[in-house]
């Protein structure tokens, strides 16, 4: 079972939008943001900037979005205000721990697939509370290779042990995770938390909540191996209305 980390487990959005506010006092201008963020993260994971600069170059961009030019030092004190500032507020999605305290508590092997710096990205699982949690971590920044490339789906199954088609992966990104994976050969899961109304393509499965995650491991991948379907039941809508959503129940299940 591998899953991404930004935006999946973690609510990136929600800290970046602090960070925001930390740099310029409100967040209303976060749709600039954000696509900024789009533009020079590509750059960042296609090897074309380190992650340094590329923070930085992203702050003077912003900012030259609404006229303001920034010297080299202006940015990186402006880029380490916003950066400190969501760092503190690093925190995971109310669905994350529920699910993963379910997939432990079914056997499962777990495993971290994420683009982003090496060091960066551990201080986040870290400071997050996920340090053990995962069986392997599997981050762009040290293996010299991202999502959606095949080679770094099948570095995380190999660290599992298991062959892609046994591996299930869930991500909130349609192309990068779920269609990424898929054409890995993995399972891939579409974590649409926006609900977004889409089809998801074939050989691909979408979900909009973790929650939603143990039942359909159970009930629709059956055929992966070490998916619980003898010994841990999947939440039923009424128990994903309790506040212990998507907890495991060990031996509700008699066949
Ligand atoms: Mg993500």
């Amino acid at each position: 079972m591998c899953l991404d980390i930004d935006d999946t487990l973690l609510d990136n959005a929600a800290s970046s939008r602090l960070g925001l506010r930390a740099l310029i006092g409100n967040d209303a201008a976060w749709p600039v943001w954000r696509h900024t963020t789009e533009e020079h993260y590509e750059r960042y994971v296609a090897g074309e900037l380190d992650f340094a600069t590329m923070c930085r170059e992203r702050t003077r961009a912003f900012f030259a979005a609404f006229g303001e030019r920034l010297s080299d030092a202006e940015a990186a004190a402006r880029e380490d205000r916003r950066m400190a500032a969501m760092q503190a507020a690093w925190c995971l999605f109310d669905d994350a721990v529920p699910c993963l305290d379910w997939l432990r508590a079914a056997g499962l092997q777990l495993a971290v697939i994420t683009n982003a710096p090496s060091a960066y990205q551990r201080k986040k699982i870290s400071r997050t509370g996920l340090a053990g949690v995962f069986d392997s971590l599997v981050i762009s920044g040290e293996l010299g290779i991202a999502k959606p490339d095949p080679r770094i789906f099948h570095a995380a199954c190999e660290s599992l042990g298991a062959a892609p088609h046994e591996v299930v992966h869930v991500g909130d990104r349609l192309d990068t995770d779920a269609l990424g994976a898929a054409d890995a050969g993995l399972h891939g899961v579409w974590l649409n938390r926006g609900g977004t109304e889409h089809t998801p393509p074939d050989g691909v499965s979408m979900i909009t909540s973790l929650a939603e995650l143990p039942e359909l491991l159970v009930c629709e991948l059956p055929f992966a191996p070490g998916i619980p379907g003898q010994n841990v039941a999947a939440p039923t809508p009424a128990d994903r209305s309790q506040p212990d959503i998507g907890r495991p129940r060990l031996g509700a299940l008699s066949g």
